[in-house]
């Protein structure tokens, strides 16, 4: 993340957030800066790229991806949805990924998506399948580490 201000590199919006005001106990204002939307930056063949979550539901200008940045961005906001805890969102983001590109990381991803769902054995055998294709893949690695028994 850049310390730039956040900007749609697509459609050149900016994520300004919602501001919205709490108080503390002492009854002094505070104002929170909430993230509004999901945004993700995506490594592409034109360079690091920001897109806002409506570039990426409009398909804006992705004509012009090849199908290696499709699947950069396509992955991306899988990890963004997953963060934020849309696991269904995040699931077909990391699916439509791979009809791109096969790649580990949509493949952990998915992965991630069934250990949140409690499917731990669908998870763990998403993150052995991500480690045969890329055997240096970090999330898979990371992952089935905390399932070794000590
Ligand atoms: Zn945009």
């Amino acid at each position: 993340m850049s310390m730039d201000e956040e900007k749609c590199d697509l459609c050149g919006k900016a994520d300004e957030g919602v501001p919205e005001v709490w108080t503390t106990e002492d009854g002094e204002p505070v104002v929170i800066q909430n993230s509004v939307e999901a945004s993700a930056v995506a490594c592409t063949s034109r360079g690091e790229l920001q897109i806002c979550l409506e570039c990426y539901t409009n398909r804006m200008g992705f004509e012009s991806f090849t199908p290696g940045d499709l699947a950069a961005i396509h992955f991306q906001f899988g990890l963004e949805f997953l963060h934020r805890g849309e696991i269904n969102r995040a699931k077909h983001c990391f699916e439509q990924s791979l009809e791109f590109k096969e790649n580990s990381g949509a493949i952990a991803g998915i992965g991630c998506c069934y250990e949140e769902e409690g499917d731990a054995a669908t998870a763990k055998m998403l993150w052995r399948k991500a480690l045969d294709l890329d055997p240096e893949c970090l999330t898979a690695q990371l992952n089935l580490q905390r399932f070794e028994e000590p």
